[in-house]
């Protein structure tokens, strides 16, 4: 059932692509802070990591209110997603998600002998909290909502969510995937932290990858009740997992207002013009609340992949609704322009 993973379509890529839209990375990142801040790591990088470690969980728990002993950070998201899907499923059970969502952690899961339960998403192609609700049933061990969604780039309405995880994780736990949440107006009021904080049995898990432009510097981070994150941890390798100059990095640009304003700003520049195309070659959208958009083609999908590609450019399809469907990463301009002239030629 599950699609292609980000890791394996960008692994292929040749080197002459023109534009790589097919992995939700940011072009306008990593920030000027952040590179200082590795170039100055550098001498004292013969030292393990651990008190960076440290202010890093001291600088998220200032900011978001919560304990030191309530963040986790890693290379990155994944290794969470996945240390959640084995500790959850080692026993088989099922996880309910979205269909389509993000595919790493359930396909883990099932990896693992887990019965995945995927829900359909709505006629506005956000998840469906009704749907997966109804799902849950005496051998569901985790709830993985993906929000925004990846690959609909789609928010589910905030109250409905905190009412539904109030209600949900006083059955199962609720892992909230808030990878794109960095993009919207106000992280702040639609996070699920809020939960943790009155003692909800609720995972949030967070990246640098996206709008702070890391993945390929690898930070990503986890927030939950401490004996969950000490639970979690367990499955990863702690202290020894994130290298210091990709800490140093992220504790230098790590709220830097003036940065993510900034790329968010040339992220939603690049995406009005991705809209104007689309729209000029008769094509619909779903409104984007990240920095990827995905639409309906009139092609199969693999054919236009492959026709993109041909045109040096990279984009994924996905298939549901019986509809075939384009997702397109959010680049810079000149690399939307390039996603523009192929597409004319193939439209
Ligand atoms: N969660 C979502 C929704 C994603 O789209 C991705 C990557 O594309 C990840 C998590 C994992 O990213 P990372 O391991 O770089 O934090």
């Amino acid at each position: 059932i599950f699609f292609e993973s980000e890791q394996s379509v960008v692994a292929g890529l040749p080197p002459e692509i023109k534009a790589r839209l097919s992995a939700n990375e940011n072009p306008f990142g990593p920030s000027a802070k952040a590179k200082k801040a590795i170039v100055e790591a550098m001498d004292k990088s013969y030292q393990y990591p651990f008190s960076n470690f440290k202010e890093l969980f001291n600088k998220i728990a200032i900011f978001e209110g919560v304990k030191p002993e309530q963040i986790m950070v890693d290379a990155g998201s994944s290794p969470i997603l996945r240390a959640a899907a084995m500790h959850f499923t080692k026993e088989g059970g099922n996880i309910i998600t979205g269909d389509p969502s993000y595919a790493d952690l359930p396909s883990t899961a099932e990896d693992y002998g887990a019965e995945i339960i995927q829900v359909p998403l709505t006629a506005e192609f956000k998840l469906d909290l009704d749907a997966m609700e109804k799902k849950v049933n005496d051998q569901t061990k985790l709830v993985y909502i993906c929000n925004p969604n990846n690959p609909t780039a789609t928010v589910v309405d905030t109250q409905k969510l905190k009412d539904f995880v109030e209600r949900v994780s006083t059955k199962v736990p609720v892992f909230i995937d808030e990878a794109y949440i960095d993009y919207l107006e106000d992280p702040q009021s639609v996070t699920l932290i809020s939960a943790i904080k009155k003692g909800q049995n609720v995972i949030v898990a967070r990246t640098f990858s996206k709008l702070y432009g890391f993945a390929g510097l690898r930070v990503g981070y986890a927030i939950a009740q401490p004996e969950m994150i000490e639970t979690l941890g367990r499955y990863t390798n702690g202290a020894m997992s994130v290298s210091a100059t990709s800490l140093m990095a992220a504790i230098a640009s790590y709220q830097d207002r003036e940065f993510l304003d900034d790329a968010k700003q040339k992220t939603f520049a690049s995406k009005e013009f991705l809209y104007k195309t689309l729209k000029n070659e008769g094509y619909n959208y779903i409104p984007s609340a990240a920095n990827f958009v995905m639409f309906p083609i009139k092609m199969e999908g693999k054919k236009f992949v492959g026709e993109m590609m041909k045109r040096g450019v990279s984009v994924r399809n996905w298939e549901f609704k019986n509809q075939h469907f384009c997702r397109v990463s959010i680049g810079t301009l000149p690399e939307m322009q390039a996603f523009a002239d192929a597409f004319k030629q193939i439209s």
